[in-house]
Order: C-alpha cells, then structure tokens, then sequence
C-alpha cells in the first residue's frame, strides 16, 4: 500500500512535469488557442476577400505589367491597405522589358483551309505585317523538338502537339510548359521561322492559353503562338491525312530592344507588438495576362491575403510579431517583382521568420506542406491540428518551398509553409479570356481565405523559431 503511494505520487510527478514541459512546449496559449478559433469563425463568414477580387476585376481588370491596368491596380492596391487597416503601406520599384501584345491571327492553308484560335506567347517577337506562311512539321513532344537534326527544319513552322493532362497537383505543369518557355529557341536551331503549340491547358474551349516563354542567346529570335486545345486537335487532324500541311501565323507583338517599363511591388504590414522587427509574410502577385481579368491568376490570391491581413488588423491587439502582405509585381514575366524584393532585401532576409503565398487559383486548400527546421515541426503540427476540421490535411514531408515569387525567398533561406488546392481546374482557365470573376466560389475563396487567416495568426502570434 505504502510502496503503491509512492509509485503514484512518483507517477503523478513525472505526469505533471510532462504536462508542464507540454505546455511550456506549445506554440500558442490556451487563450491564443480560443483567440484563433473565433479568427477562423470570423473568416469563414466573411465574404470580405470575395469582395476584394470582384472590386479588383471590376475597377481595374488585366494587370500586364507596365500597362494601364497595372498602374491601376497598385493605386487600388494601395489604397485598399490603407483601407483595411494596415499599419504601414508602401511601394518598391520593379523595371521590366516593355512588351506589347498586338493582334494574332492564325490559318491552316492545306490541306484543308481553316481559320483557327491562337494567341502570341508572352514576350515573343513579332511576324512582321505580312505574316508567314510556311510548311509545317508536326512533333509530339519538345523532347522530339530537340531530337530533330540542325537545319530540318529551314524554312518550316514547328509545330508541338503535347496535351497538358488533368491532375490535382497540376503535376503535368512542369511538363507541358517547357515547349512554352524554351520551345522558340529549340526550333530556332532547328532553322524553323515560327513556333507553334498545342495551348498548356486542361479544357476543350475555343481560347488559347498564353503564358511568357524565353529566348536564349544563340538561336535566332523566331515568333511563337499557342494553339487553342480544339484547334491543336483539328491540325492533328489534318496531318493525319498524310499530306503536305501549311499554315499561316501573324503576330503583330512588339519587343522594342532596350525599352522598359515600370512596376511596383505593393507592400503593407500590420506591426508587431513585440518583435516589429520579425516578419511573418504572405503575398500573391498583382499583375496578371492581359487577357481575362486576372480573377483567378493571382486577383483572389491578392484578395485572400489583403483579407486575412485585415482579419488580423482587427483583433484588440497586435500579434507579437510583423505581419508583411507582399503584392508581387511581374510574376507573369518572369518573377521580376520577386527578383527585385530580394535584392532590396537580402541584408534582412533572415528577419523572414516564414511565409506562403497563394498563386494556384480557385480549388479548395487540402494539404499543408512545411518547409521548416525539423525542430519547429511540433508547432506545424499543432498548427495542422487547428487546420484539420477544414479539411487540411498535413503532409508527411518537410520540403516544401513557397509558391511562385516567395519560391526565391524560400532560396534566399525564409521558412515555408506550402498550401495546396484541389488545383483540377486551374488549367482550365489559367492565362485565358476566360479567367474572369464568375468562376470563383464564394464558398472556397472563404475556406482558404480563413486557412491564410488561421497561419497568419498562429506565425506571428507564436515565439516558435521556424528556421530550427
Ligand atoms: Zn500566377
Ligand atoms: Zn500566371
């Protein structure tokens, strides 16, 4: 009995010592675990950031860099800071090559005459005002591109087939849009006068995708277009017919050697109250393609994290440390905005304690992927658990890098946490006319919106060093 009581009370002091070692361990207070729980409530009924993007779309509309509409869009974006109750607001210059967009027409001429739907690839150079007209060689992949002799293709238009698969991760991406980036550069060794592709895209509509491709230094700069996805169909088609193919592709695109253009990146922050100086950061880009309004590729990206900045704004206090809203200039052409933050900010990066950015469109957020030191990944998981009635699962790797511009600050050694949606769709309309406001569910926007909501707080809230 005695020798019982002892085991007990030595029982119940190693229970209290784990339980006080828990506690000390947890990221966030009992009272921030309730504070967290009522933000979450807050976002998920509030159709604030679904205002923001039908607000941006509607005012502003395509964002290209450099144009009307991106000028616009860093006065909206301004002064929408300052609106939703953001302590300091200011903007970063971001310089660019001027690239205009022009008209583009496309033709099959034999066998059988067609019209067909296709765009000019972002920063490709133009035909000239007569067009081309020009035998075509079919290639099913930009692998098989690149497997063609030097000089097969003297004279030809090269025209790659490669149809995007529909896949949850937008896995298929990555190979798709390589013949997008250096496909002109590939067909230009080749001795090809023109690019033409199947669009990256997932749908069956008439519109073609755009999207910026790359010249490199030696081959010649050529013109290249996208095929709209029925379009690329209907010229399968006729090569399958086994005879001579020819088309005829205008682009009047403009790429005035030298001559830039300007931007901004548009940042703003709800200070912290203790350490101001340690920055938590979110952020989404705010240009966009200048076909479509931008709704989905990034406008509601901006929306979610300008809502969940103002959710926090809202709260009696300011969390413990700085939350910094990053609104990305130029992503489309190249992550320019990305580059030049960056740069202006190497000497601080490491007061980046972590950040995400939203730029995979309009599905609902499903996984959380971490990309933190193997001592901080206790708090992702509690972090998760509070995620986990969303339906936010975590997933069991530590690797992830931000999306987007923040990938180059997840380079530049920031802490990550990665959000994935169910991104099926997303290439349905990704860099499309049709990537317009009526497509975004009010219903999702809220739950990634509130998702955002959720990390801002618990980052800038905990004391947890996400580097360790
Ligand atoms: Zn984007
Ligand atoms: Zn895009």
């Amino acid at each position: 009995m005695f020798k019982h009581s002892i085991t007990s009370i030595f029982i119940s002091f190693i229970l209290s010592f784990i339980c006080a070692f828990h506690l000390h361990a947890n990221a966030l207070s009992e009272g921030e675990l309730a504070q967290i729980k009522r933000l979450k409530k807050t976002a998920l009924n509030s159709d604030l950031s679904y205002q923001l993007v039908e607000s941006l779309t509607t005012e502003v509309g395509h964002r290209l860099m450099g144009s009307e509409g991106d000028k616009k869009a860093i006065k909206w974006a301004t002064l929408k800071m300052k609106e939703l109750g953001f302590d300091k607001v200011w903007t970063e210059d971001v310089t660019g090559p001027k690239w205009t967009r022009g008209e583009a027409t496309g033709r099959i001429i034999s066998p059988f005459p067609q019209p067909v739907v296709v765009i000019a690839l972002g920063g490709s150079v133009g035909t000239g005002k007569a067009g081309i007209t020009a035998p075509v060689e079919h290639f099913k992949t930009l692998a098989d591109l690149k497997k063609a002799p030097k000089g097969s293709l003297t004279g030809k238009i090269a025209f790659v087939s490669y149809q995007m698969k529909r896949h949850i991760a937008g896995n298929d991406y990555g190979t798709a849009v390589g013949t997008r980036v250096d496909g002109a550069s590939v067909a230009a060794e080749k001795g090809a006068v023109a690019l033409i592709m199947r669009s990256v895209g997932t749908d069956n509509n008439r519109s073609a995708h755009t999207g910026s491709m790359r010249y490199d230094d030696v081959a010649k700069k050529i013109p290249a277009a996208a095929l709209s996805n029925p379009d690329a169909d209907l010229l399968v088609n006729q090569f399958s017919r086994g005879k001579p193919v020819n088309f005829y592709l205008k682009i009047t695109s403009n790429n005035p050697k030298g001559e830039t253009v300007k931007s901004a990146n548009v940042i703003g922050e709800i200070t912290g109250s203790e350490f101001p100086d340690e920055i938590v950061a979110i952020g989404a880009h705010l240009d966009s393609w200048d076909v479509g309004t931008g709704a989905i590729d990034d406008g509601l990206g901006v929306a979610m994290v300008l809502a969940s900045a103002h959710n926090i704004a809202q709260l009696p206090t300011r969390p413990k440390k700085t939350l910094r809203v990053i609104l990305f200039a130029a992503e489309e052409v190249g992550l320019l905005g990305a580059k030049a933050y960056v740069k202006q900010h190497k000497d601080n990066m490491t007061h980046h304690v972590i950040g995400a950015e939203w730029d995979f469109g309009l599905g609902r957020i499903y996984k959380m992927t971490p990309g933190v030191g193997a001592s901080s990944l206790n708090a992702i998981r509690e972090l998760a658990q509070i995620l986990a009635p969303m339906g936010v699962a975590l997933a069991p790797m530590n690797n992830a890098r931000a999306q987007s511009d923040m990938s180059l600050l997840s380079d530049a050694g920031m802490p990550s946490v990665n959000f994935s949606p169910d991104g099926s769709k997303y290439f349905d309309y990704h860099h499309t006319e049709n990537d317009t406001f009526d497509k975004i569910d009010p219903q999702d926007l809220k739950q990634n919106t509130a998702v955002y909501t959720v990390f801002s707080y618990f980052a800038t809230q905990s004391t947890i060093n996400f580097r360790e």
